[in-house]
């Protein structure tokens, strides 16, 4: 049985050759390379081309760049974060490829910080023994990446770029191989609501799901709708459960809600220091890294501080940088701050863990193929196996991009080989997929805090399951709806609602799966790890009604 979101049969068709989904670094770094083998691009995304995780990263881009360094340097700390769940082939491959990836991502246009002599500069970030983080515009990483990938997809006339378009669900070939998409697009003209697009491939790369919880790091846009469509059309999806919590978000109050203001990994990687309110030092004898410690350690011990103290948050001491390099090397992060009425440079600045990063997603191989035949997934919304349990701090721009490049050259290999032929939808088994109910928009703040309370940095089974009732109930409130014949109005708000509902009940029931704790999963009733029993993956599908399941 597949599913697929309440919607309007498709008004308008276009074709293509590969149907990219999502325009961070992952996607348009697809499309680029997809270009360089004369196939057809269109790139779908949900609002603007720049709005996506890309833009917002901050630290860097981590490869062994530097002299001294080496790519089995970087598996090692990679393996490490990644607490005994990273697929070694898989971060073999991001270590050798990443440098050049860099390289390349270079060629494009990407300005990287240099010093007088032209050499890339790096930094250090939590888990890395080396200075290996090259940056650009001291943080403005993201925003310097987006810039040049978008400018190089605009000057390429052989990439279509449909922006305001919300990808709703897999359209397949009567064998089942992707073969396009249902997507609606906010706009007037010819492609005005709801349309398909055909393809001989399709490629997700929609980002992350931050959104599922109160307080993120991520855009708006990240509410994890790839996954919600993976499996819909009944891809696996691996390692739900490990959400990564950035240690050191700004804290702008008890009620703050949505994206947040991140303080990079990297103002602590230049030596700013994380205090309680009597200025104690509490990373410093926890671990040997001190407050570069993986981020899971971090985010647990301010957590524990948290708890210990009845605070709300700790503190992040930079006062010793001196104004000028807060406004050289951290610009962003100041004028962050100093929008907030926090001056780093004379104050502390309150800092509390936040939703920032999905190391699981769609499961893939070394060439980013899922497991349906022609649909291909990279970037945060997949999951490659680079990170394990835990991603190592800036290695999801260089997965996105070393990835990217391995679908276009598999993708660029089958269409050399034959492999790649246009196919034709089967609308009948499209339209039978059986219809999700949708939710009402309102639903996606209950989602948020009953995420947030229940399945956040600390968990339980008790936690867990009261999150999975409050889930539950909600989707029993949305079929009710279906049953009496008024469903929740087919729009933007109610189907990200939907994808909201369905990767956040995917994600509590692997998480209460998990008995053990691990990488960024941190169970209150079972405190150690547990390799005997969970030294391995949960994958979860749909079953025949459905409800995720993950095994
Ligand atoms: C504040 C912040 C700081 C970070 N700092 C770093 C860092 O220093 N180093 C590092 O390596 N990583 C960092 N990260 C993580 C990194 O930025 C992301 O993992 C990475 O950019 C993801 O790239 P992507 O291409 O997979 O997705 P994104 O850049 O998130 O792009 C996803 C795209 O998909 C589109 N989309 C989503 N759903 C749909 C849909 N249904 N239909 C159509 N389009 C859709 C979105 O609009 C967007 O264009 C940071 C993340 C955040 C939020």
């Amino acid at each position: 049985m597949s599913y697929r979101l309440t919607a309007p049969a498709p008004g308008w068709t276009a074709t293509t050759d590969v149907v990219v989904v999502g325009s961070g670094v992952a996607g348009l770094t697809v499309a680029l390379n997809v270009r360089k083998a004369g196939l057809r691009a269109m790139v779908v995304t949900k609002a603007m081309l720049d709005d996506g995780s890309t833009r917002w990263a901050q630290g860097g881009i981590a490869a062994a760049l530097g002299e001294g360094d080496t790519p089995e340097q970087h598996l090692d700390d990679t393996l490490v974060a990644g607490a005994g769940l990273c697929d070694e082939d898989a971060v073999r491959t991001l270590v050798t490829e990443g440098p050049g990836a860099v390289r390349r991502l270079i060629a494009v246009g990407a300005a990287f910080d240099q010093d007088e002599d032209g050499e890339i500069l790096l930094t250090r970030e939590g888990g890395h023994h080396r200075r290996r983080i090259a940056h650009a515009g001291g943080d403005a990483t993201g925003a310097e990446i987006s810039r040049a990938l978008v400018a190089a997809v605009r000057s390429d006339p052989g990439i279509e770029l449909i922006e305001h378009a919300l990808v709703l669900d897999l359209l397949t070939d009567a064998d089942g191989h992707a073969a396009g998409l249902t997507l609606h697009v906010m706009g007037e003209g010819q492609r005005d609501g709801v349309g398909a697009v055909r393809a001989r491939a399709v490629v997700l790369a929609t980002g992350g799901m931050g959104q599922v919880f109160s307080a993120t790091t991520n855009p708006a846009v990240s509410t994890g709708d790839g996954v919600a469509l993976a499996l819909r059309a009944g891809a696996e999806v691996t390692d739900l459960e490990f959400v990564q919590f950035h240690p050191t978000v700004l804290w702008l109050g008890p009620e703050a809600e949505g994206q947040q203001p991140l303080v990079s990994e990297a103002v602590r990687g230049e030596g700013a220091h994380l205090v309680d309110a009597a200025g104690t030092r509490f990373m410093v004898g926890q671990h040997e890294l001190a407050e570069l410690a993986p981020r899971d350690i971090v985010a647990k011990a301010i957590t524990r501080q948290m708890q210990a103290q009845g605070a709300e948050h700790m503190y992040l001491d930079g006062r010793h940088f001196g104004a000028e390099m807060w406004e050289q090397r951290f610009p962003t992060i100041l004028a962050s701050c100093r929008a907030h009425g926090i001056d780093p440079v004379t104050g502390l600045i309150p800092v509390a863990p936040a939703a920032h990063y999905a190391s699981g997603g769609i499961r893939t191989d070394l060439a980013g193929r899922t497991t349906v035949p022609g649909l291909y997934a990279c970037g945060e919304v997949a999951c490659t196996g680079v990170h394990g349990a835990n991603r190592l701090a800036s290695n999801s721009l260089l997965e996105g991009l070393v990835f990217a490049e391995r679908i276009a050259a598999d993708l660029t290999a089958r269409n050399a080989a034959g492999d790649l032929p246009e196919r034709s939808v089967d609308v009948a088994a499209a339209r039978s997929a059986e219809p999700a109910p949708l939710l009402a928009p309102e639903a996606r703040a209950e989602i948020q805090r009953l995420m947030s309370r229940g399945a956040g940095v600390l968990r339980s089974a008790a936690s867990m399951a009261a999150t999975a009732e409050g889930l539950a109930a909600l989707g029993r409130d949305a079929a009710a709806y279906l049953d009496d014949g008024k469903p929740a109005d087919p729009r933007v708000e109610t189907w990200e609602a939907a994808n909201l509902h369905l990767v956040a009940t995917a994600l509590v029931a692997a998480a209460a799966r998990r008995e053990e704790t691990r990488g960024c999963h941190w169970r209150e009733d079972f405190p150690e790890r547990d390799d005997a029993h969970w030294r391995r993956h949960l994958v979860t599908t749909l079953s025949a009604d459905g409800t995720p399941e993950p095994r």
